[in-house]
C-alpha cells in the first residue's frame, strides 16, 4: 500500500468512506462533518500532494478548509496525525518549511546594544574592522552578531524587503578554524532580492557577489552567488533607471562577461558596465576601490 491510500485510509477512519477517489488527481471526497447532515453529498474535498482541504458548500462561512494538518487537528486523534506528519508527501513538507516565516538567529544583537567590554563583542568587532568594514557601514546596514546557540560565533547581516520583511541573513563566522564559514538560511536566496529595501532603482546599481562586498559600494545589490537569479534579472530590467554595474569577483570573469551580454538589451542597452577585478580578488578585499578595473566589452 502506497502513502496516498494510507493517508486516505486514515482520514478515513474519522470522516468514514471516501465519496470519490482520484488517485491520478490525487483528489479525494468525503462528507462534510459539519454541512453534510447525511445528504451524502461528498463536498469536502482534499488534495493529498498539495495536503490541503476544501467544503464547496460550508467552506467560506464555517471555516472548512485548510491544511491537512488543521483537518487531523479538528476531527483526527493525535496518533492520527502524527502517522500523517511520517507519511505527507515531500511537497507538503518543503511547502510548510517554506511558509514558516523567516526570523533572525536568537542571540543576534546589534553592536550598538553591546557593551564595548564585551570579549564576544569585541572578537566580532576586531573581524570586522580587520575586513575595513566601518561603524557607519555596520550601522547602515544593521549588522549584528551572535554569542550564544547554533550561530554563535557569527557576523549577521540581515536582508529586508521593500516591506521591511527580513527575507535573508548571512551568518559568516569570525574564527577561522570554523568548519563552515556561512550558516545561512534554508530559505531560497533566488525568491528574494538582497538588501531590497536599501535599493534606490533611479542610481546606478552595483552587482556584487557576496554581501559584505556590497558594504563597500553605494547602492549595491549581492547576488548571493556568481549567478543572478530570474527574479532579480527582471526586477533590474523593469526597475533600473540608471547604469548597472557588474562586479563580480575577479575568479568570475566568464560568468561577469556572460552576465554582461545577458543584460545589455532592450531598455539597459549601453547601460551595462563591468569590471575585471584581479584573478583573487573581490570588491571587499579592495575595500571597494573599484575605480581602477572599469573595461570595455567589444559587442
Ligand atoms: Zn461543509
Amino acid at each position: 500500500m502506497d502513502e496516498f491510500e494510507t493517508i486516505v485510509e486514515i482520514i478515513s477512519e474519522f470522516l468514514g468512506d471516501p465519496k470519490k477517489v482520484y488517485e491520478n488527481t490525487s483528489q479525494v471526497s468525503w462528507d462534510c462533518p459539519v454541512c453534510d447532515d447525511d445528504k451524502h453529498k461528498g463536498n469536502l474535498e482534499v488534495n493529498i500532494d498539495k495536503g490541503v482541504f476544501h467544503c464547496w458548500s460550508c467552506g467560506e462561512f464555517e471555516g472548512t478548509h485548510g491544511t491537512l494538518n488543521k483537518l487531523f487537528d479538528k476531527y483526527g486523534n493525535r496518533k492520527q496525525k502524527k502517522l500523517y506528519q511520517v507519511l505527507k508527501p515531500e511537497t507538503v513538507v518543503k511547502r510548510e518549511k517554506k511558509k514558516k516565516a523567516l526570523k533572525l538567529p536568537d542571540s543576534f544583537t546589534l553592536f550598538k546594544d553591546s557593551s564595548h567590554v564585551y570579549p564576544i563583542r569585541r572578537q566580532a568587532m576586531n573581524y570586522l574592522k580587520s575586513r575595513g568594514i566601518t561603524d557607519e557601514m555596520i550601522e547602515k546596514f544593521g549588522i549584528g552578531f551572535c554569542d550564544k546557540g547554533d550561530h554563535a560565533g557569527r557576523i549577521v547581516i540581515p536582508s529586508y524587503s521593500t516591506n521591511g520583511v527580513l527575507n535573508y541573513y548571512i551568518a559568516r563566522s569570525w574564527n577561522p578554524m570554523s568548519r563552515a564559514k556561512y550558516k545561512n538560511p534554508e530559505a531560497e536566496k533566488d525568491k528574494i532580492i538582497f538588501w531590497e529595501n536599501l535599493i534606490d532603482w533611479n542610481k546606478d546599481i552595483y552587482l556584487v557577489e557576496g554581501a559584505f562586498d556590497g558594504l563597500f559600494l553605494d547602492n549595491p545589490i549581492p547576488m548571493l552567488g556568481k549567478h543572478m537569479s530570474e527574479l532579480l534579472f527582471d526586477t533590474i530590467y523593469q526597475k533600473a533607471k540608471g547604469n548597472v554595474i557588474i562586479c563580480l569577483d575577479g575568479d568570475a570573469w566568464k560568468n561577469a562577461v556572460k552576465l554582461y551580454h545577458e543584460l545589455n538589451g532592450g531598455e539597459l542597452y549601453q547601460k551595462i558596465k563591468i569590471l575585471k577585478l584581479p584573478m583573487d580578488r573581490d570588491v571587499c578585499d579592495l575595500k571597494g576601490q573599484i575605480d581602477p578595473y572599469y573595461v570595455i566589452i567589444k559587442d
